[in-house]
């Protein structure tokens, strides 16, 4: 690539969920050029990537971050947090549950003083995803989970939904809307969607690039300083960055960059180029319990994903989103609960209940100026200050329970074998859910949207850095608050709105085009 193909107006770090709709949406205006820097390979040929039934497929192998946190003061310390480095990123691996964004969330933005995120603004930004969303097709639907499902609305009496997404909700069990075609069981990945056979003169993508720090000039984003196969690279823009790196890496650049919280940057030997003391803070996941039963017969192996079904519901009356969102596996994830010295019988069935509306905040933070150190992550979960994330998780259960007596769902059970049905104070739950807690992937708000005046806002209501010029961060991290029910439907939207705000503060006027690279190199 020559020196003037190294310039573009846009650069866009991270071809994650949200990098490639951002990236593909500005080239299509051909007047502008744009350069997608992923750190991972195409998806385009990985077998894994395609059909969404294998989406376990690829995690904890060769293309996932797999990050670990920090000793866990009250949760459990052994998560390990997949993050894809893939084109695709996490859309490329996960079970593409879907939601329109709910307006309790959004309402909850505006307290905070965020502005132009109403719900009427944002939820039509949800139609124009290009990644097909789709119910669980009659098809896919297994009949255990079915029934399950069946249970958990009448025993809890919350209202059955076959779909979920053309109506608001606080409470409902059913099978899930999810990113797959239900013809050809192919997952609606971003770089799928967006991306795959896509030719444009102005779009370059660049692969199997890590970007090690975006270039400041007196507080303006110039360009990126990137690592191609262990040489050094540096890419130029006009306009802007937009770093899409996702919750853990995103703050990781931000802080290699030279921008975060003085602490960390000087324990790290970086240079304090602007010092915002959110970036990192405020982490957020969704912690999800487990209820393993010993199951009676046999259940057929039909399904979209294994993920396919669940309730979601209000505990405090006052909630205006769900408190607690239960997913029904037809296989289960039960490796905490095993360590933690569980005997699980061969035939078992589970449920997971996550907490929906963490109060609980953590952290993420570099230790190292090296662009592959893993950032150090601390959950904090349950340390909220009284206790309502703990009591969730303790709630989850017990609604579990009470679905496990109802049928159709209480034939295909024998017994409870986890915690057990010994296990019954609020104590001894809370210590043995607490101990063995798995994330849902969920990990969001590390370099949050907030209020001018804020002062762990790190962006600006329009997705800005606070301090700096031509930079923006575009993916889970920009969250103010963690969505109630799982994100991705949300990050794919807020990525729509972005393109929009990208657009509305472009210099008036065609400038010079470049990109030399078409579609996806192999
Ligand atoms: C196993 C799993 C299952 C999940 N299931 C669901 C679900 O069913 N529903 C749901 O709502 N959510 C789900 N999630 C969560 C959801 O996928 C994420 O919230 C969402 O995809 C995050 O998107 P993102 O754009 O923030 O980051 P990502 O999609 O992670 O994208 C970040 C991208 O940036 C790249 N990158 C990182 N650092 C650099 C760098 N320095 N230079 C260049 N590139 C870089 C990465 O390689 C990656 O491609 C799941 C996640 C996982 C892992």
């Amino acid at each position: 690539m020559s020196d003037a193909g190294d310039t573009f107006d846009y650069i866009v770090v991270g071809g994650g969920t949200a990098g490639c709709i951002v990236a593909a949406r500005l080239s299509e205006d051909p007047t502008v050029t744009v350069c997608l820097v992923e750190a991972g390979p195409s998806d385009e040929h990985e077998e894994r990537a395609g059909s969404i039934r294998r989406w376990a497929e690829m995690l904890e192998g060769e293309y996932d971050r797999d990050y670990r946190s920090v000793e866990q003061e009250r949760g459990n310390s052994f998560i390990r947090q997949s993050r894809l480095r893939i084109l695709g990123g996490c859309s490329t691996a996960n079970t593409m549950i879907s939601w329109r964004p709910l307006r309790g969330d959004l309402d909850e933005w505006a307290a905070m003083g965020v502005a132009g995120w109403a719900y009427e603004t944002i939820s039509p930004y949800y139609d124009r995803i290009a990644a097909p969303i789709a119910p669980v097709d009659a098809n896919d639907q297994n009949p255990y989970v079915a029934d399950a499902v069946a249970a958990a609305a009448s025993a809890l009496g919350l209202p059955p939904r076959a779909t979920w997404n053309d109506t608001e909700f606080t409470e409902g069990a059913g099978f899930f809307e999810i990113g797959y075609d239900p013809a050809t069981n192919l997952r609606s990945s971003t770089s799928r969607a967006y991306l795959h056979g896509v030719e444009r003169a102005n779009l370059t993508i660049v692969l199997e690039a890590l970007v090690d720090t975006v270039i400041l000039d007196a507080w303006r984003a110039v360009g990126v300083r990137t690592l191609v196969a262990g040489e050094e690279r540096t890419l130029h823009a006009r306009r802007e960055v937009i770093i899409s790196c996702g919750a853990i890496d995103s703050p990781a650049l931000l802080m290699r960059s030279g921008i975060g919280p003085k602490p960390v940057l000087d324990a790290a030997g970086i240079d304090v180029l602007i010092e915002l003391p959110g970036v990192g803070e405020n982490l957020q996941d969704h912690a999800e319990g487990l209820i393993v039963w010993e199951a009676r017969g046999e259940r057929s192996d039909v399904c979209a994903t294994g993920w396919d079904a669940g309730y979601a519901l209000r505990v405090d009356e006052a909630s205006a989103v769900p408190d607690i969102s239960t997913h029904i596996p037809l296989h289960s994830w039960a490796v905490h609960a095993e360590r933690y010295g569980a005997e699980i019988p061969d035939n078992h069935v589970s449920f997971a209940p996550n907490v929906a509306k963490p109060r609980s905040r953590g952290r993420v933070w570099i230790t190292s100026s090296e662009p592959d150190a893993a950032p150090s992550i601390d959950y904090r979960a349950f340390t909220d200050a009284t206790g309502r994330d703990e009591r969730m998780l303790i709630e989850g259960i017990r609604l579990a329970r009470r679905v496990a007596e109802q049928e159709p769902f209480a034939s295909h059970l024998v017994r409870e074998v986890f915690p057990g049905a010994h296990v019954q104070s609020d104590k001894e739950l809370s210590e043995v859910l607490r101990a063995t807690h798995q994330t849902v992937y969920h990990v969001s708000c590390t370099c949050r949207m907030g209020a001018d005046g804020d002062p762990l806002a790190v962006l600006d209501s329009e997705l800005r850095v606070r301090g700096a010029s031509g930079l923006r961060v575009v993916d889970a991290s920009v969250l103010p608050s963690l969505s109630a029910l799982n994100p991705v439907g949300l990050v794919m939207t807020v990525a729509e709105r972005a393109v929009d705000l990208i657009r509305d503060a472009a210099p008036a006027g065609p400038t010079v085009r470049h990109g030399d690279v078409v579609g996806i190199p192999q």
